[in-house]
């Protein structure tokens, strides 16, 4: 920003830093400020508040300066503090990855649900044997269910090896074990099967991506584009999955809102029975498909 930026308290740069962010239509503006600024002084939103009389340095106060112009850029907050919290772990992000969303917790919420039962018919075991996470990105549902699940084998694919350098830097930070590998789908894991294949692929269609907002923008294309209608992922997925499931496997997938018919409808003709999941939001989110 900002030549305005003339304070040297935390609680006016908050105020002035919040004023900025706003004027350049970032939502939640305040709280963004806040965390911002914790960030650069290394502390914490409380620690900010309770020591609202100590003087900021002006290093200190550059950088403060340096993120807010470049969250009003709207580069999205993840990438400027390099971390998101997901399902209660700290993933690190940047931006060659799609920064997890709370919606995706369900999907690992409904894994994690899942696995136990499955355990729980074959009696002899508590978790599904073998996972696969397709497109997976930061690693975010691999590492959650490795991380609750330290006795299952976890195969996470991604195309894109950036992602999966990410993916290794979470899978090392949270101590589990993830066979990472790099290739297109099923590709890599070719004469594999699983029990469980998981998947949050890429679901917006090109015309729903150029309504995506500012910041959405500045995530990796690769990430979320899935062709004319965003079903590209579901359709490969439903057609070729089959090979790969072993004996009463589920396949699990996060989906847009409105594509909860559309994507049951391809694995109904795969040969799946189906059901669909919604968020807290109420929409449809998750579709469990396992075979008649
Ligand atoms: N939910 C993402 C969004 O907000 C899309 C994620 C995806 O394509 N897998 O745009």
């Amino acid at each position: 920003m900002t030549d305005r930026l003339d304070a040297h308290q935390p609680m006016e740069l908050l105020r002035q830093g919040a004023q900025y962010l706003a004027q350049c239509g970032v939502p939640d503006a305040r709280a963004e400020a806040d965390l911002i600024l914790a960030f650069v002084l290394k502390t914490t939103r409380d620690k900010l508040y309770a020591e609202c009389d100590r003087v900021v340095a002006s290093p200190e106060r550059e950088i403060y300066n340096d993120f807010l112009k470049r969250r009003g850029q709207r580069e999205p907050l993840a990438y400027l503090l390099k971390t998101r919290e997901f399902m209660g772990l700290d993933f690190f992000v940047d931006p060659s990855v799609l920064i997890p969303r709370p919606e995706t917790e369900l999907l690992v919420e409904k894994v994690l649900e899942l696995g136990k039962n499955m355990g729980r018919e074959r009696e002899n075991s508590e978790i599904p044997s073998k996972v696969l996470d397709l497109c997976t990105g930061s690693g975010a549902i691999a590492v959650a269910v490795a991380y609750h699940w330290k006795q299952a084998a976890v195969v996470a694919v991604d195309v894109s090896s950036e992602a999966l350098t990410v993916a290794k830097i979470n899978a090392a930070n949270m101590n589990v074990n993830i066979d990472f590998r790099q290739g297109d789908l099923f590709a890599p894991v070719q004469g594999e099967k699983f029990s469980l294949i998981v998947s949050n692929p890429p679901y917006v269609s090109e015309h729903e991506i150029l309504k995506c907002p500012p910041e959405v923008r500045k995530e990796p294309v690769l990430a979320l584009l899935a062709g004319k209608d965003g079903l590209d992922f579901y359709r490969r997925i439903a057609m070729n999955a089959t090979e790969f499931l072993s004996h009463e496997g589920i396949i699990l997938v996060e989906i847009g809102y409105s594509q909860g018919t559309r994507v049951r409808e391809l694995f109904t003709a795969a040969g799946y029975q189906t059901e669909l999941f919604s968020d807290y939001a109420g929409l449809d989110r998750i579709v469990l498909a396992r075979k008649e």
